[in-house]
């Protein structure tokens, strides 16, 4: 029942505020704002103006044309309750809203012309009441409206972060995540704990960083973005797993070695095969005729190809031995010191030839060794032999120094230093890979396979020993030989 006047102020405003309450959309809004203004005066029409785009629209297509437009127009502009007398009566116009925004405006039509202060007051107050419940449907609409915007988005983000491989997460300087997406939160705790290093780097030098990580044979690639949040340091870490690319570039690597060493061999073989034939059909087409010292010449030269050949293909044979993982070494008791002086006096001639003096710094002292005798002569052989080829072309006085160290009871150390054309640093690490050969201008007039110092480095980890290199670039280089006396 709609409460009469006479109710009392407050009941009737409560009743107002009851009434208002059951307001849940625009729709029904006018319903209620009907039912109050009904309480208080007779009404013959009521219409429902709207604005949408600047355009004024009417709910109800009975109301009157020409002259509410104007009023209906300014009310939407002042916002102001106001009557207007007409001919047989008085509209009565109510726009709802805040000064802000008015949603709609109210007209209604009444037969009455006087209206008493108090009735206004009421007219004013369900006016106030009717705008505020709108408003109120409306913040509350727009804040449903923004939030299933927000959670639509953030579930995009989320979906677009946890499909990607990467594992991401944005981290405090107290290593909290403030962000990690599902692959980061995934993370085994040792990887987590080097991210973390990496993190700790980050912050304190103030620089991005790009790093690769190894965790369990995978590798990883690791970007740190240094970021601000709400004026909070924080870094952005981006996980990749790497190990497909490593191995393909690997693969790559591999094959296009493979590729250089088939050509760099078949031209290291046929040097000495086409001395060899050469020197061979002379001998045989012209032997009566061949004095004694140049026949001894020839076959001298035909004798140092084959050795040549021969070393060719022994390293071939021990590197694909060595590759295949079938290389054993097999050791034995001997004295170290003429097994050194062997290789000297094996390589005297090939020293006289490219004028390099030998130096030897071994005493007759035994040093008694239990090795595999051949792969060390192999690998002394190696040494001293590259010692030789990198000398200095430019330098006068050329030498190879060999030295022994037995200052250490259990141990040996064969030295193996030159005044050679030298190894830059960058380069000296890759001298022991296979097909490695330093590329410059000092280097390429010697000929040679690039697997000589693989082969050495690999038999004396059989042996387990090291060997180190200590070079400069044009002054010369330094190749440390260290072993147990006894290799069990
Ligand atoms: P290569 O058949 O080319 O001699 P190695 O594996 O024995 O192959 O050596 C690899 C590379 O290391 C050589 O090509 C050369 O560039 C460098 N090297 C080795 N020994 C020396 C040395 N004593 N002085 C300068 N460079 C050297």
């Amino acid at each position: 029942m709609i409460p009469n006047i006479e109710t009392g102020i407050f009941g009737l405003i409560s009743n107002f505020i009851l009434e208002i309450s059951k307001i849940k959309d625009f729709n029904t809004a006018h319903e209620s704002i009907e039912n109050l203004i009904k309480s208080l005066i007779d009404i013959e029409n009521f219409y429902i103006f709207k604005k949408e785009n600047d355009v004024i629209i009417k709910e109800n297509p009975e109301t009157p044309e020409s002259d509410l437009s104007d009023i209906i127009k300014w009310s939407f502009e002042r916002s102001e309750f106001s009557i207007f007398p007409e001919d047989n009566g008085s509209y009565i116009v109510l726009p709802v809203g805040s000064k802000n925004k008015i949603f709609f405006v109210y007209a209604a039509f009444t037969k009455d012309v006087e209206f008493s202060n108090q009735i206004i007051t009421l007219i004013k107050i369900i006016s106030f009441l009717a705008g505020n419940q709108i408003e109120n449907i409306y913040l509350y609409n727009e804040i449903l409206e923004k939030n299933t915007l927000i959670e639509k988005n953030k579930n995009f983000l989320d979906n677009i972060l946890n499909t990607t491989k990467d594992c991401i997460a944005v981290i405090t300087s107290n290593l909290e995540n403030a962000f990690s997406n599902s692959h980061f939160s995934e993370l085994s705790n040792e990887i987590t704990e080097k991210i973390n290093e990496q993190v700790l780097l980050c912050f304190s030098s103030g620089n991005n960083s790009s790093v690769e990580i190894t965790v369990d044979e995978k590798t990883y690639g690791l970007d740190l973005l240094l970021m601000e949040n709400n004026s909070e340091n924080m870094v952005m870490a981006i996980l990749r797993d790497i190990s497909g690319t490593k191995e393909l570039e690997r693969l790559k690597k591999i094959d296009k070695m493979k590729m250089e060493f088939l050509s760099m061999i078949s031209h290291e073989l046929r040097t000495p095969l086409s001395a060899i034939k050469a020197y061979s059909e002379t001998i045989v087409s012209s032997e009566e005729s061949l004095e004694k010292e140049m026949l001894d010449d020839f076959m001298n030269t035909i004798l140092n190809e084959s050795y040549h050949l021969e070393k060719l293909l022994n390293d071939l044979l021990d590197f694909s031995k060595l590759e295949l993982k079938t290389l054993k070494i097999e050791t034995e008791n001997f004295d170290i010191v003429p097994l050194i002086k062997e290789i000297i006096n094996s390589m005297a001639d090939f020293a006289k030839n490219n004028s390099v003096n030998i130096i030897s710094e071994i005493t007759d002292e035994s040093i008694d060794v239990t090795m595999d005798k051949t792969r060390m002569r192999q690998i002394l052989l190696n040494l001293l032999q590259n010692s030789i080829k990198y000398s200095d072309p430019e330098k006068a006085d050329k030498w190879v120094k060999i030295s022994l160290n037995t200052s250490e009871e259990e141990k040996i150390q064969i030295v193996f230093e030159d005044n050679g054309i030298g190894i830059d640093e960058k380069e000296q690490s890759k001298v022991f890979e296979k097909f490695y050969r330093v590329d410059s201008s000092l280097n390429y007039k010697v000929q040679g396979t690039g697997i000589g110092l693989s082969i050495v480095k690999d038999l004396v980890q059989l042996h387990n020993g090291t060997i180190d290199l200590e070079s400069s670039l044009k002054k010369g280089s330094k190749f440390i030989l260290t072993f147990n006396r006894k290799v069990i």
